[in-house]
Order: C-alpha cells, then structure tokens, then sequence
C-alpha cells in the first residue's frame, strides 16, 4: 500500500518503454495493480500502478496522480504477464497494458437503473393508455422504463405523466448481472469410457498448481464434452475459467452447447461486441462476478484475479497468432498466464501443432488422446483422386469419380461439402490478346476476380477495382480470362451439374457474420444438399447429415515454400474430411491431388496421423527449426524498394556475434510490396535455449534509428517463414 506523498512508478496504456513516477495525492491510497487516471501532455491517460520507481526522481517535478478508480486491483500474475509478453515479442509494455486495460466506463461504478413503481394513487383521469400502464405494475415489483414501454406498447411520456400525477414513483434499481453464474452441476453428460479416462487423467493435474495438457482427440471425439468437465471442475473449486476459440464470431453452436452444459450463457469476449457490452465483461470478470468466459485470443488478458483453467480450443488455429500491434501467440502466452497464475492449460485439437505434439511427446505436457469418435461414428474413409490421371476436362475443377460419389450422396438424401481454400471467382485475369495480368496497384499480388460482386480485389490491402470490359493494357475487347478455381467458380459449376441440389455458398464475401451464422444453422438443419465452401466451413461444425467431403485442390496449401506447409496442409484437410459421417451414416473424403504420393496425403488416406507427425518431427528437427530451434523475423519496409533494401543491408552489417546464432537476408518479404511499402526481411535462427528476443532487442538497440517512411518490425516465432 502506498499513501500520499509516496512515489509510485504507473505504467501508462501508451506505447512507451517503461513506468513514469506520480505522487499518490492527498486522501489517497494505491497498491500495486490499482487502476488510476495520471496527466501525461495535455490530457489524462488511464495506467496501473506498478510498485516503486526504479530511479530517484526530483519531487518537486512530478505530478500527482489524478484520479484513483474504485475497482479491484489488477492481480500481480496480469502485471507479469504484461511485462512477459513486452520483453517478449518486443513490443512496448504500455502497448500491452493498454491491450489489458478498457474504456474509463468499464471503471466507473455502473449507473443504477431508473425504475417506477405504483404508489397506490389513483389518478383522476384514466385514458386507456394509463390503464395499460398500471396494468403491467399491478404486481407492486418496480419496472425499468423500457420494460414498462414494451409490456404495455405506450410511449414513455404516460409514465411520466402518471408520475406527475402521483400514481407511480420513481425508484432505483440495481443493474443486472452480466451473465447468470453459470451451475457446474448443470447438465451432467454421460462420458463414454475412453472420455471417461480423458477426464481422469486431466484430473490427475494438480488443480493449484501450474500443468498442461494436451487433449489430442480425433474430430468428433467428443473433446468439447470432456473439457466442460474440466471448466466444471474449476469452477467448483471456487476459481475462474476461460475457453479460447478461433474466430469466435461464429461459433453460435459452441455458446448454446456451452449454455446447456452449464445453465446459463457465458461471458463473451470479442470483436463483434459493442464497447458498452465489453465493458461490463471487463468490469465483470475483474469484480468476480464473472466466473466463465468464451472469447477470441484476447480474452488472454482479460482481469481475473482467480484464474484456474485456460481452456484453447483448435489449439493448432493459426488464428491464435496475432500480427498486428503486439505480436504474440495465444497459445504460448496461456501457457505463460498459466504458469504466473498457478493455473492449467489444456489445449485440444484434432490435429495438434507440431509444437504441441513435440511437448507431449518430451514429457512437458501430458498427452491425453481419444482415438475414436463418440457414440457409433467412424472415421471417414479418405481416398486420393489423382488428377495427374483423373482430372477433369480443361476449366472444369471436379473430377469425374467425385461427381458420380456426390450424385450417389444427394441420390441417399445426405449432404455433400465441396471444399477450396480460395475465395472469390478466380485468383488470376488474364487478357488473353497480350498477355496482361491483373495486379494490385498497390501490392505484389495478383486481383481476385469476385465475380457475384462484379469486382477484381486485392486480398491483401482490400483494393477493389469493377471487372473491366476490356483489357486496360491494350484495349481488346473480350479478352479477359479468369484463371483457376476460386470457390465462386466451383459454386458455378456445381450449378451446372447439380442443378436440382439445393446449393448454398459459405465463404466470408457471402455475407455478414450473422447471415453467415443464419446458413450455418440451415445447414445443420438439412435445409441444403450441397454446400460448397472455404476454410470457414471447415472447423468444427457438426452437421450431422453430411457424409461426403471433396477437396477442390487438397495440395494449394503445399505450394508455398514455407516450411509450415505440411503441417498447415495436414490440419486444414483433416478438419475439412472431419465433417464427414460424424453422426450414425459413414463418411468419405476426396482428396484431389497432384501429389498422391507426398507424406500429408499418404498420412490422410492411411489415417495414420502419428507417422505424419514422426516425419514432420524428423524434418523439422533436421533443419533446426521450431519446435527444435528458434526464429525471428525483421521485416523492414519503406516506401521505396531501395531505401528498405538499404536499410535492411546495414542493418545485417552490425548484427552482434552469437554463436549458433544464423542470419538469412535481406531478402525481399513473401508478400513483397502491401499497401505501396516495401517489404524486406531478414531471419535470424537460433538454438532452442538461446534467448533470442534479448539478442534482437540489443540488436536494435546498437542499430541507427529508423528514419522517414523507414519502418522495422519484429515478428518473433514468426507463423510463415
Ligand atoms: P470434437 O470436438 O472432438 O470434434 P464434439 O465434442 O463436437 O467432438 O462431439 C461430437 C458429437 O458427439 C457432438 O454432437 C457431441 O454433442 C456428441 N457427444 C460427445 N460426447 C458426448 C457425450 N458424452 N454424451 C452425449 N453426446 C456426446
Ligand atoms: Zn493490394
């Protein structure tokens, strides 16, 4: 506790380095985590209170802090986790605090709610209306405005006319809870007996201490049921618990199965929330009053104060790294948080991260697998079309054994899914009278034709430009070709031969997350025979008439010269081939490839998914790569190639000794040119127990300042590279 006078070190939500000193004023009291407002410039800038400042700073310079916010302290295990990711990723710890930090409303104590009440007067005049109103507050119980306006369809100014004329008073009503507190003995499943022995070996995690574990369950396994246990558990034990999901937006489903387990909705934390929504989450969870949240990666450094158990779900999701701001990964920074916290994390998925797996298999995590699905599922059965042999006739994408099995399907009365990881109508336009291709004006990429919107687009910067009638470089009229299959043409050409199949598209450009979520729900309902769709539909959904999944193009994840491209190709195509047959009707899967004899189809087709992830290991481990090595990437980028070039190259020249450490570069970024900056990387690579942050940080640190449009920025266990 620190009093007035005391000098405190505040660590400010702005992108600064480190702590700035305040005096506690007069009639104050502050500890270490309580929130505060403190002048910084002109204006007043929220920050926590750290401890005591480092240095001795003169007293009579220092300001005082401004205004002390009457809410629970932030618990030390936050303060740390904001300071651990900081040093880190290298991105400046008030930037992080700033992530862990809302809006001055989520401070302030909630307002009350206005309400009315009868007094028991009656008042003279009695229109119709009035005796609407006294009609719905007959019960004696007071009533917020709204509720009264709702029930009894008058505007508001009867109420206040009746409250002028004494019939009712106005009273003040606590706010609602955010959320009902969710009942860890809800509604029971019965587990099966292998989820059964899942459970018991998650259990057998000390529940106060620090443990992770790997819920490594095929896909229909029934993971979701055993890590509700797991949540249940946390919240008997009087602590709280947080589910993290990739792409929350849509995942309705997953909130209902979690409302009917637990009794009530939980807490929910992401983007598609109003600031007045997230704020009472905030507020909510950092007041105790929240006990179970689900949410997007940045639920991570939401305010518990008792945290017991960090739940990530699809834990292998590229979604849970972040690229933009603070650089981090979801899945480390939980185990970070966990261990700070003296919590467990347990990390499920169908097909882990290689990361995940090596972990396990060295003995750090427990490794918990359910090798069979629930209930009388199986596994689909995987076949490998080869294209090479089976193709189709030129500018048509399906092959012809896949159309006779999905004929056969629809002809059954079940559900077909054709699958391509690519958006839009066709990823290239070519003028076919000489030979101009379409590119971004501002990035180093080709447009994507997006024919239902009549638009060419950038899937990079978002530019949009109308389908030209002629060709812009020289003028012939007709011209332009589309290029291979974007989901768009693939819709096209299921039109043409499975016209009388109910057909629907689910591909983000197809509308906004709720109407997306709207086909979702029909889908699951049977309400479509044929859904034709992009990675969105891949990832955990559960519709129960679909028996037969087709792969457009199962080796375009394969192209890229990114050494995750295996392992990314591996999880997409076995997600994708798990929506089939998860319920009593048997499933298959179609892979069309190139490559039929490549380790990623081979594994898909035998299901033998331990010797992928023994090969992916051995190779990974042959290159020094992660999990088995350490890399960073320093993207410079400029306005002008040169410049970034330039800087880049003088930046390698005083790179410090390390030994083991590697340097690669300057090289020009995967994605060259986004947005009309150059982009120029360099890698760094290093042995596992080399602390590479420190090493680029002083790197930077002994380098010459960026200076005008010069830009560097640190990607530390960078996703591609
Ligand atoms: P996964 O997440 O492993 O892919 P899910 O948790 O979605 O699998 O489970 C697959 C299906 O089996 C779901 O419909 C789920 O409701 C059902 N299920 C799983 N376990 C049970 C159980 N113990 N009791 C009843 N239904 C279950
Ligand atoms: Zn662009």
């Amino acid at each position: 506790m620190y009093g007035p006078g005391d000098i405190v070190a505040v660590m400010v939500g702005v992108a600064v380095e480190g702590p700035y000193s305040y005096r506690v004023p007069d009639g104050a009291e502050v500890e270490r985590g309580s929130i505060v407002a403190v002048p910084l410039g002109p204006t007043l800038t929220l920050g926590v209170v750290w401890g005591e400042p480092k240095d001795n700073v003169a007293h009579n310079r220092l300001k005082d802090i401004a205004h002390v916010f009457e809410v629970p302290a932030l618990s030390d295990e936050l303060l740390k986790l904001v300071d651990w990711v900081g040093r880190y990723t290298l991105a400046a710890p008030g930037m992080v605090m700033r992530g862990a930090l809302r809006s001055r409303e989520a401070l302030e104590p909630e307002r009350p709610i206005t309400a009315f009440r009868k007094t028991g007067f009656e008042p003279e005049r009695l229109t119709d209306a009035r005796l609407r109103v006294l009609d719905v507050v007959a019960d004696g119980m007071a009533w917020a405005k709204a509720a009264i306006v709702g029930a009894s369809g008058v505007s508001a100014s009867v109420i206040e006319g009746l409250e002028r004329a004494g019939a009712l008073e106005r009273v003040e009503m606590p706010p609602p809870p955010v959320v009902m507190p969710p009942d860890p003995d809800g509604n029971m499943p019965t587990l099966s007996p292998e989820q059964q022995q899942a459970l018991g070996a998650i259990r057998g995690l000390d529940p106060h201490r620090f443990g992770v574990a790997l819920l490594d369950g095929v896909t229909g396994s029934g993971k979701t049921e055993v890590f509700f246990e797991a949540v249940a558990d946390t919240l008997r034990a009087g602590r709280q618990a947080v589910v993290l999901l990739p792409e929350i937006a849509l995942t309705h489903a997953f909130l209902e199965r979690f409302s009917k387990r637990f009794g009530a909705r939980p807490a929910e934390w992401h983007s598609d929330m109003t600031p007045v929504q997230r704020a009472r989450v905030w507020r909510g969870v950092l007041t105790g009053q929240v006990r179970a949240v689900v949410g997007a990666r940045s639920a991570l450094f939401l305010p518990f104060r008792e945290l017991g158990l960090l739940v990530l779900d699809e834990e292998h999701d590229g979604a849970y790294k972040q690229s933009d701001g603070v650089n981090y990964h979801a899945r480390d920074m939980a185990v970070v948080r966990a261990r700070l916290a003296d919590a467990r994390v347990l990390l499920a998925s169908a097909t882990p991260s290689v990361e995940s797996r090596n972990n396990a298999n060295q003995g750090r995590y427990r490794h918990v697998m359910l090798s069979s699905r629930f209930a009388e599922a199986a596994l689909p059965d995987v076949t490998a079309i080869d294209m090479r042999e089976e193709g189709p006739e030129r500018d048509r994408w399906i092959a012809p054994r896949l159309a006779r099995e999905i004929f056969s399907t629809l002809d059954r009365g079940e559900q077909a899914l054709l699958f391509l990881n690519r958006r839009g109508y066709a990823p290239l336009t070519l003028c076919r009278a000489c030979g101009h291709q379409y590119q971004c004006p501002h990035c180093s990429a080709w447009l994507v034709e997006h024919r239902f919107r009549g638009v060419l687009m950038c899937h990079h910067c978002g530019h949009e430009q109308k389908i030209p009638k002629s060709c812009g470089s020289c003028g012939a009229e007709d011209s332009l070709v589309p290029i291979g299959p974007g989901i768009e043409r693939v819709a096209e050409e299921a039109a043409e031969r499975f016209p009388d199949a109910r057909r629907v598209i689910l591909s983000s450009d197809m509308g906004s997350n709720a109407a997306l979520r709207e086909r979702f729900a029909e889908v699951a309902r049977g309400e479509y025979d044929l859904v034709i769709g992009t990675q969105l539909v891949a990832k955990g959904h559960h519709f129960e008439k679909l028996t037969l999944v087709g792969v457009i193009d199962a080796d375009l994840g394969l192209a890229h010269g990114d050494p995750r491209a295996a392992e990314k190709t591996f999880q997409i195509l076995t997600q994708v081939a798990g929506r089939a047959g998860r319920a009593s009707r048997h499933g298959k899967a179609f892979l069309q490839t190139y490559h039929p004899a490549h380790p990623v189809m081979r594994a898909m087709v035998t299901g033998d998914r331990e010797a992928f992830y023994a090969h992916e290991l051995a190779a990974r481990e042959a290159g020094s790569l992660p999990p088995f090595g350490r890399l960073a990437a320093l993207v410079v980028s400029a306005n002008a190639h040169e410049e970034a070039m330039d800087y880049a190259r003088r930046l390698l020249s005083v790179a410090p000794m390390a030994e083991h450490l590697k340097l690669f570069g300057p090289a020009d970024a995967p994605v060259a040119m986004v947005r009309g900056r150059h982009r120029v990387r360099l890698l760094a690579q290093s042995p596992k127990d080399f602390d590479l942050s420190g090493y680029v940080r002083f790197w930077l640190a002994s380098a010459e300042r960026p200076r005008g449009s010069l830009k560097v920025q640190v990607d530390i266990d960078p996703m591609s590279f």
